[in-house]
């Protein structure tokens, strides 16, 4: 007999497990599905684990710095094989403590693939078996789809041969010479850090100019920081097939060339995973892509509700933990909530960050016309830079409102990027204006003054 209760979540990752603690903290009854490690896509297989093989990266850029100080640490050996060890271990223990947060939280766990068989009713099976026996039944007053996202594949023959990022973390160990293909958040930080970590990197870019969508000035900046790392970047190349064997490949490009390497990373998007979720037989509408849900969270179907990358609307961790405690709050602690999408920092950790919060300059004077936008910006060398001499100049960027002064984003490509532009958010959620940021007394010396003392 099936079992009942207030909630079921497909899918354990940010934005389902903040959905399932939060509504069993307002009373629910409530089981997650969930067919891999608990956590999902930003616990075992990126951020988290991403920002791991970051520090490796900057570890080793740390150790050639420290000559400029007089340190020697004699040669540096770099063993991948032991990194990527010790962050699937850590990835592991995360998995535990997930697990045990939801026991703590009084939320059931369901190991396998959750797929409706009813408007209602959710069969869980084996991931590895979609079509084959049913391991449970599971009957829910609402249901909440919270599976994510995966990365996508191109359609081009030998597409199999390549990685993709969920691949990158279970790699014995990384490849002497890779090609990164994409120009996004994924190829660039992976180019970095495996850069970083010695390999010798070819990063293929379709357009001309990397992180399309962020500002042109700072994703300039990731570019000379890209080329100063030794990565050699090809703009304006089209794949056209992929060759070779595990370990060593051939891609060639759509102009005839071809190039060699150990690997071949695919960095081009990723997509809602809708497959096997049997939305038709509960009559949730997607557009093929993904599922359409209201502000509310909720699908076509009242009692059906989707958060996270699987409505592709801002695809973050932090968004996606905001939806799904906001759907928790709304259905089942009686304050209705809404989710903020317009005011979202982002951070690209490149090697230097990237990292971002309000109108871009190109946003701000599309939105309100040129007349009507001030920009202020500085581009300098840190002082952390002075000694080793190395790494592109940072840059400091605000965008402002003529009429009030207010600043309508605020940018930074530069060490640290992430945490300054962390605390910025705040400021600029709460309304603040230039002058606001001025009479701020600088803290000195750090690159963040800059943002207090611009003209
Ligand atoms: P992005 O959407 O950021 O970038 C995709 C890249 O692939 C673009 O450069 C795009 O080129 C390129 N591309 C797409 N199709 C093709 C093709 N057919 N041939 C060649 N290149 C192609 O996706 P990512 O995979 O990098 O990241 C996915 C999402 O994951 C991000 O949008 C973000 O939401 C999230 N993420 C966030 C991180 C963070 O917060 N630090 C880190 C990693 C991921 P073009 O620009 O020309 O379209």
């Amino acid at each position: 007999m099936a079992q009942c209760y207030d909630l079921i979540v497909l899918g354990a990752g940010s934005g389902g497990l903040a959905a399932a603690k939060r509504a069993a903290k307002h009373g629910a009854r409530v089981v997650v599905v969930e067919g891999d490690q608990v956590g999902g896509t930003c616990v075992i297989r990126g951020c988290v684990p991403k920002k791991l093989l970051v520090y490796a990266s900057q570890a080793r850029t740390a150790f050639y710095n420290a000559k400029a100080y007089g340190i020697s640490a004699g040669q540096v050996e770099i063993e991948t094989a032991t990194l990527l060890r010790n962050v699937r271990t850590e990835v592991d223990r995360l998995n535990a403590l997930h697990v045990e947060l939801l026991e703590r939280a009084g939320v059931n766990l369901v190991h396998g693939w959750g797929c409706f068989s009813g408007p209602h009713s959710i069969s869980v099976k084996d991931r590895q078996d979609p079509d084959g026996v049913i391991i449970e039944e599971l009957q829910g007053k609402r249901i909440l789809i919270a599976v994510g996202s995966c990365p996508s594949r191109l359609s081009l023959a030998g597409a199999e041969l390549a990685w993709v990022s969920d691949d990158m973390f279970q790699l014995k160990s990384f490849p002497k010479r890779i090609v990164v293909v994409g120009a996004g958040f994924i190829a660039c930080e992976f180019a970095h850090i495996l850069r970083g970590l010695g390999c010798d990197v070819v990063q293929l870019v379709r357009g001309h100019h990397l992180l399309r969508g962020f500002d042109r000035e700072l994703s300039d900046v990731v570019r000379e920081g890209t080329e100063g790392m030794g990565i050699e970047i090809r703009f304006g190349c089209n794949l056209a097939a992929i060759e070779g064997e595990s370990g060593a490949i051939v891609v060639r490009l759509d102009s005839g060339e071809q190039m060699e390497g150990n690997g071949v990373l695919l960095a081009v998007g990723r997509h809602p995973f809708l497959q096997n979720l049997g939305l038709e037989i509960a009559g949730v509408y997607s557009d093929g892509h993904r599922i359409l849900v209201d502000e509310y969270q909720t699908t076509n179907i009242s009692h059906i509700f989707a958060v996270g990358d699987v409505t592709d609307r801002c695809n973050l961790t932090p968004v996606a933990i905001d939806e799904g405690r906001a759907f928790a709050d709304t259905i089942y602690g009686g304050s209705p909530r809404m989710v903020n999408h317009n005011l979202v920092a982002s951070a690209v950790f490149s090697q230097p960050e990237l990292a971002t919060v309000g109108l871009t300059e190109d946003q701000a004077v599309e939105q309100l016309g040129p007349e009507a936008v001030t920009v202020h910006s500085t581009r300098f060398r840190s002082l952390a830079q002075a000694l080793p001499k190395q790494g592109p100049r940072c840059l400091l960027k605000l965008v402002v409102a003529k009429s009030d002064g207010r600043v309508l984003g605020c940018h930074m490509v530069g060490d640290h990027a992430a945490e300054i532009i962390q605390m910025a958010a705040i400021a600029i959620g709460m309304k603040a204006t230039k002058a606001d940021f001025d009479c701020t007394m600088a803290l000195h010396p750090t690159i963040s003054e800059e943002f207090v003392t611009m003209f």
